[in-house]
C-alpha cells in the first residue's frame, strides 16, 4: 500500500511555469561542450580600494565569496583571479528544453497564467492546463521571475513590493576572447560604482560586452547612449577585440534585460496553498524560486538542488502519511 501511494506519487507531474534551474541536476553526466559551459580564467580589477565591495572586505583576498570559487588569488593589489564558467546562454537553454522533453513523462505547456488573480487561483489554472488535480500534483514549482509580483499584489503586497528589475544592456561583438574579464570601478565624488565585463560565448566566436545595474528601471529599449559607454569602457579592457586597422568594436547586436531582483535576495522556499472552491479547499504544494537578480545561471545548480530537496522532503512526508 505504502509502495503504491509512492509510486503513483513520483509518477505525477512537476509542473514548472518556467524555470533554467531544473533538469540542471544531471549536469555532471554531460560533456560541457553539449551543454555550452566552459572553464575560462575570469580576472576582476577594482580601480580604487573605496570600491564598496572592496571597501567592505578591507582587501582583495579577504572578499567573501573568494573561498566559493576555484584557484582564487590575488596577483596584484586590487585585481582577483580564479577559474569560472563561461555560458554559451542561447545554446544552454536549448539543451535543457532537450533535456526536459527527453524525460519520460515530461511536458511543456506554453500559456500565459493570469498573474494577477493571486496565488491560489494561478495554481488553479496551472494544474487544470496540465490536467491534474491537489491528488495528483506533486508541486509546483513557481520560478515566475519578476512577474512572482503580480502574484502576490493582493495577497501580500510586502512581497509583492520586494520585487524589481534591475535593468541591464550588453553588446554582443565578433571575436570569442580567451577568458572572462571585469573592471569595477568606483568614483569617490558622486559614490557611484560602474561596472565593465567581458564574458566569452563559448563556441559562438563572439563575447559579451557590458554592461549596466540600474534598479527599477522598466524601459527594455537599448538606449544609444549606455550602447556608446559601455564599447567605450570595453576599448581599453579587451582591446584584443578591436578590429584592426579602424579600431572600433565588431558590433553584431545590442541586448537589453530586466533582472529579477528582489530585496533581501532571492526566495527558494515551500509553501502550502489553499487552493479550489469555498466548498472543497485543498491544500498544495508550492516551491518557490524567484528573485535571483543577476546570479540566476550561476546560482541555477544550486537552486534546483535546493528545489528538488523541498519538492522530495514534501513527497516523504506525504509517504509517511499513506
Ligand atoms: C544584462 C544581463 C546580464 C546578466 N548576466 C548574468 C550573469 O553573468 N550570470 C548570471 O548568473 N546571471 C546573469 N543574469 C541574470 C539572469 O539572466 C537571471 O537571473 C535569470 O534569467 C533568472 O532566471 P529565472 O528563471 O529565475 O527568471 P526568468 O528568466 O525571468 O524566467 C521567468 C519565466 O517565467 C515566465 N512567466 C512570467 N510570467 C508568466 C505568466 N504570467 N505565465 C506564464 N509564464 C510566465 C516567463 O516567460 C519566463 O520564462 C543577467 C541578466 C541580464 C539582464
Amino acid at each position: 500500500m505504502r509502495q503504491e501511494g509512492w509510486r503513483r506519487r513520483r509518477e505525477a507531474v512537476l509542473m514548472c511555469v518556467y524555470s533554467n534551474i531544473c533538469s540542471l541536476t544531471s549536469i555532471r553526466h554531460v560533456t560541457r561542450e553539449l551543454i555550452s559551459l566552459q572553464i575560462r580564467q575570469s580576472t576582476i580589477t577594482w580601480s580604487s580600494p573605496e570600491h564598496p565591495e572592496l571597501a567592505l572586505s578591507g582587501e582583495v583576498s579577504s572578499l567573501w565569496w573568494s573561498k566559493h570559487v576555484r584557484d582564487f588569488h590575488s596577483p596584484c593589489p586590487g585585481t582577483a583571479r580564479f577559474t569560472a564558467l563561461a555560458v554559451n546562454v542561447p545554446r544552454h537553454l536549448s539543451y535543457i528544453h532537450a533535456q526536459i522533453l527527453d524525460q519520460p513523462n515530461a511536458k511543456i505547456i506554453q500559456s500565459n497564467l493570469p498573474l494577477s488573480s493571486g496565488l491560489p487561483a494561478t495554481l488553479d489554472k496551472a494544474m487544470s492546463l496540465a490536467s491534474l488535480t491537489p491528488e495528483t500534483c506533486t508541486a509546483v514549482v513557481n520560478a515566475t521571475g519578476l512577474s512572482a509580483r503580480h502574484l502576490f499584489t493582493i495577497d501580500d503586497p510586502t512581497e509583492a513590493k520586494r520585487l524589481h528589475p534591475i535593468r541591464g544592456q550588453t553588446v554582443l561583438v565578433k571575436g570569442e576572447l580567451k577568458e572572462i574579464r571585469t573592471l569595477q570601478s568606483y568614483d569617490a565624488t558622486s559614490k557611484t560604482t560602474r561596472i565593465a565585463y567581458a564574458i566569452p560565448r563559448p563556441g559562438s566566436g563572439t563575447t559579451v560586452l557590458g554592461g549596466c545595474n540600474i534598479k527599477e528601471e522598466w524601459s527594455t529599449e537599448a538606449d544609444d547612449e549606455m550602447t556608446k559607454e559601455i564599447l567605450g569602457k570595453c576599448r581599453d579592457l579587451v582591446p584584443e577585440l578591436l578590429i584592426k586597422g579602424n579600431d572600433q568594436f565588431e558590433v553584431i547586436k545590442v541586448q537589453v534585460g530586466l533582472r529579477p531582483g528582489r530585496t533581501g535576495g532571492a526566495r527558494v522556499e515551500r509553501e502550502v496553498v489553499s487552493v479550489g472552491s469555498e466548498m472543497e479547499k485543498r491544500d498544495m504544494v508550492v516551491v518557490h524560486a524567484y528573485g535571483m537578480a543577476g546570479a540566476g545561471f550561476q546560482n541555477s545548480v544550486g537552486v534546483a538542488g535546493e528545489v528538488l530537496k523541498l519538492v522530495e522532503g514534501d513527497s516523504l512526508q506525504s509517504m509517511s502519511r499513506l
